[in-house]
């Protein structure tokens, strides 16, 4: 049996993506991808035209949301699936989670001027299809258009992590809110790319107990962000802790994303797939 083509996890112009949602469809289309989420960073402004789109090209698709979230120090991702976009706890929760992205904005920009680098803050704003959503991602692709650096994986290496001039520290959602917004909107719950977290394992381990504990449904096992041997590493997880799996290409864009839509790799055969759920 040919496993179905998901990929649950991935972005448009309404947060960092390059592409408008309704290109994100099509795109998704062309790759063969047969079930597509869309998850945006803290949004649900680009659902209703993505779900247009694939109702017009007969691919199935789900709402989602990609949401910030801090875990001490650390910043995680939670992606919602199969929510429903007009909850208004889910859309109250995220506005507030957007609110605060200004005034970082603000600061990376003062961060970056005292280190010699001007006007990162209105470069970003003009890299940004969505004012209320300024990302480090713009940052990053005003960056390398002004030659400060090569690519975007470089300016996050140099500039925008932790330990970095461009860095700021900021607080996002907790991670029983994120849960909580999710299941109220009728949604499940998956851990985000948790190859990319930098957490020693002992903490990892306290993060995915209390996720379970809310009722946290699935993990990304296969991810764009993931080499082969963190999708072992995950696989493991999910079996552990009896999450489902999810498969996804985080795609941003093309040039940017090392893994297009549709084209990660196939989940081990083993685990339970999250979109079971779902057909
Ligand atoms: P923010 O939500 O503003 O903190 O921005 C996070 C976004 O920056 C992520 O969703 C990615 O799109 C991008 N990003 C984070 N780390 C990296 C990296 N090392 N290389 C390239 N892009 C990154
Ligand atoms: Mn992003
Ligand atoms: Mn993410
Ligand atoms: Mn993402």
């Amino acid at each position: 049996m040919t496993p179905l083509n998901a990929d649950l996890h991935c972005h448009s112009t309404v947060s960092d993506g390059l592409l408008a949602p309704t290109e994100v469809v099509r795109r998704a289309v062309n790759n063969g991808v047969e079930l597509l989420a869309l998850t945006d960073h803290d949004e649900l402004g680009g659902l209703a035209a993505a779900r247009a789109e694939a109702d017009a090209q007969d691919l199935r698709f789900l709402d989602g949301v990609e949401i910030s979230v801090s875990w001490g120090d650390q910043t995680i991702h939670i992606v919602g699936l199969d929510v429903d976009p007009s909850d208004a706890t889910l859309s109250a929760g995220l506005a507030n989670v957007r609110s605060g992205r200004d005034a970082r904005a603000q600061r990376i920009g003062e961060e970056l001027e005292r280190i010699g680098i001007h006007g990162a803050l209105e470069g970003a704003q003009a890299y940004a299809g969505n004012p209320a959503l300024v990302s480090r991602a713009h940052f990053a692709r005003f960056m390398v258009a002004t030659g400060v650096a090569r690519d975007t994986a470089s300016v996050f290496e140099h500039y925008l992590t932790p330990g970095k001039p461009g860095y700021v520290e900021h607080v996002w959602a907790t991670l029983d809110e994120a849960v909580g917004w999710i299941h109220a909107a009728g949604g499940v719950a998956v851990i985000a790319h948790p190859g990319r977290y930098r957490l020693p394992e002992a903490e990892m381990t306290r993060f995915y107990d209390h996720f379970r504990d809310l009722g946290g449904e699935g993990i990304e096992v296969v991810s764009g962000a993931h080499s082969p041997s963190q999708v072992r590493d995950y696989a493991r997880i999910a079996r552990r802790y009896g999450f489902a799996a999810s498969r996804a290409s985080d795609f941003h864009g093309v040039g940017e994303s090392p893994v297009d839509l549709g084209r990660a790799s196939a989940l081990p055969p083993d685990l339970e797939p999250i979109w079971l759920r779902f057909l």
